[in-house]
């Protein structure tokens, strides 16, 4: 490996992809090779030298480019959403028949995001009642949100784990809709507020006392250390990965 990682960006007129092509650029231990869009060929990523190619592209693009990647044994870091059980299996598969290559994908990279949903799983074992709150802009599509899901299964895992009883809840009249979606055991309420970037808030609940923890995506700049990690990450971490936490030392 040269002294720089090599770095290519799929989805480079995005978004998201326009400010992991900043980052990279300023980033002292990378060098950006490749920043494709749509319309681009992606042999470039391969005559280029990308020993890691940056994906935030589209739900519809992103399994194609990833058979790509993996093909040509080279690195992936994914923030594109829409990986279900399906897609996790199909990406496994295609991992299996090249052992040396890594890839990273991450419903969120925002560092305090990851945090919140650790410490909302480390919490939930303690408190009877659990529920989410995401608050995010009106033009996202998506309800409730990847990362309210997967703070869900966490919490939900880890109250099974602790032998925990259903939460309490007397309700037995209702307009639908009113306790939310459920995902797992926990309830999640969506709001779609004009002003808004992307929030959460976990509120935990036991006799006499309430825990809120609450994480506030404010710009997309906030995702970039966490995709840098990713970067570096995920050249020494064969196989799948499936989340940042997996790159974080969470034990201290
Ligand atoms: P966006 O602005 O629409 O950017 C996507 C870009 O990828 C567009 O320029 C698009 O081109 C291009 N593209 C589409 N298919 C492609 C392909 N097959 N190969 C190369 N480029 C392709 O969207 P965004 O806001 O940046 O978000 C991108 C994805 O990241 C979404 O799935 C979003 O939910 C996700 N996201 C994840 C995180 C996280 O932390 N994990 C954070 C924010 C967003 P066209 O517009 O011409 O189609």
């Amino acid at each position: 490996m040269s002294a720089h990682i090599k770095v290519g960006v799929l989805g480079a007129q995005g978004r998201m992809g326009a400010q992991v092509v900043a980052a990279i650029n300023q980033a002292a231990d990378m060098e950006l090779v490749a920043a494709l869009d749509v319309s681009d060929n992606l042999d470039q990523l391969v005559t280029s030298g990308a020993e890691v190619v940056v994906d935030f592209t589209t739900p519809d693009g992103v399994m194609g480019n990833l058979e790509f990647l993996i093909g040509h044994d080279i690195h992936g870091v994914v923030g594109t959403t829409g990986f279900d059980e399906t897609r996790i299996s199909i990406l496994s598969q295609l991992l299996s028949t090249h052992p040396l290559v890594g890839v990273l994908v991450a419903p969120n990279f925002a560092i305090g995001a990851v945090l919140m949903m650790e410490f909302a799983a480390k919490a939930s074992r303690y408190f009877e009642s659990a529920e989410i709150i995401e608050l995010h802009h009106p033009l996202k599509v998506d309800a409730p949100s990847g990362t309210a899901i997967r703070t869900a299964e966490l919490m939900t895992n880890a109250r099974a784990s602790a032998g925990m009883k259903a939460m309490p809840d007397a309700t037995t009249q209702i307009i639908e809709g009113a306790r939310g979606a459920t995902i797992g055991d926990i309830p999640i309420h969506s709001l779609r507020v004009r002003g808004l970037v992307a929030h959460q808030e976990v509120l935990l609940g036991g006799p006499g006392e309430t825990l809120t923890i609450r994480h506030d995506s404010l710009d997309r700049v906030g995702f970039m250390p966490g995709v840098l990690l990713g970067v570096r990450s995920v050249i020494s971490h064969p196989g799948l990965t499936f989340g940042l936490e997996h790159f974080m030392d969470l034990s201290n």
